[in-house]
């Protein structure tokens, strides 16, 4: 760790144990997150051209992925299944999945899909914002989690197969990532050990506004604006609930209870979907580095305030 990096995390750990001492909430954390490096990482999705699950540029997106990760000091490991399509037909698709261990077995998960739309009209289908955003962002989150000490584990789910084949997503068509994950971890136990969920999705829009599912926990969400309003970033958040499918959808519907899903489903106008959603538009030109550096920056801070918030809780449980 360099000097400069141990200085940084040395103010995140002051703040996360002031708050542990009752005092004012954490303060402001010393931001890492480095919007042009998630900028470059969504520019190199979008040169492999489009990412439809099955396809050779969904391979090419999860080693770039994989890749990155692994550089970044976390462990990887696909989760291959095969996804029953509508009509009955089974094509393979693999979520990604990486881990990095925290002083506590807690987890704290981040999610968002790298898959891309299959468009007829649009054959070059980019993603830039709809696939490519939510991974540059993640990807770039990894690299500054390394580099502080962390009180609960953290474990990155990137899923395939969020898009549907046909038009829109439904019971049984898309979130085929999404689900077979959900399915396993509630299975195998491990919901019981996850402290919180946050997805994201489409997070790249030149005009961002982030809308919060209605689904999502209320301490979460009430959590997400005290950080976004502490970084007077408080106006990209949209004020009002709304109800949205997305990957974080299976988790809710298997009972994980602390999810939050941050969506901007008003792409290009503010309207849902808005006129750029599933179209040629969804290209470099209608995504920003400063969005992508805007939701970063209130995501570290929003750790900060996560894990305070954890390790409170923790401390009022061990004294009882
Ligand atoms: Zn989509």
């Amino acid at each position: 760790m360099t000097p400069a990096a141990r200085a940084v995390s040395g103010i995140a750990l002051a703040a996360a144990l002031s708050a542990c001492e009752g005092s004012a909430g954490p303060e402001t954390a010393p931001s890492a997150f480095d919007g042009q490096r998630a900028w470059a990482d969504l520019v190199s999705q979008v040169r492999i051209g489009p990412r439809p699950a099955g396809s050779e540029g969904s391979l090419r997106v999860r080693r770039l992925i994989s890749d990155r990760l692994r550089q970044a000091g976390w462990r990887v490991e696909p989760q291959r299944f095969e996804a029953r399509l509508p009509d009955g037909a089974e094509i393979p698709m693999t979520n990604l999945i990486a881990r990095l261990e925290g002083e506590s077995p807690g987890r704290i998960l981040l999610g968002t899909h790298f898959d891309t739309k299959r468009i007829a009209d649009a054959p070059d289908f980019a993603g830039a914002n709809d696939g490519a955003s939510g991974v540059a962002v993640l990807l770039e989150l990894a690299r500054q989690l390394r580099q502080r000490p962390r009180a609960w584990s953290y474990t990155l789910l990137f899923f395939d197969g969020e898009e549907a084949l046909g038009e829109r997503i439904t019971q049984r068509d898309g979130l085929y990532g999404s689900r077979a994950l959900a399915a396993r971890m509630r299975d195998s136990g491990e919901f019981e050990r996850v402290r919180a969920f946050v997805l994201i999705d489409m997070v790249g829009d030149s005009d961002l506004n982030l809308q919060i599912s209605a689904d999502s926990a209320g301490w979460l969400a009430s959590l997400w604006r005290e950080a976004a309003a502490k970084l007077g970033r408080g106006e990209l958040t949209d004020p009002d609930p709304v109800r949205l499918v997305d990957d974080h959808t299976p988790f809710v519907r298997l009972g994980l209870e602390p999810v939050l899903a941050l969506i901007d489903f008003q792409f290009g106008a503010r309207w849902t979907p808005g006129p750029f959603w599933h179209t040629a538009a969804d290209d470099l030109r209608s995504v920003s580095a400063e969005s992508l550096n805007s939701v970063g920056e209130i995501l570290v801070q929003f750790l900060v305030e996560l894990e305070a918030h954890l390790e409170a809780g923790r401390d009022a449980n061990s004294r009882r």
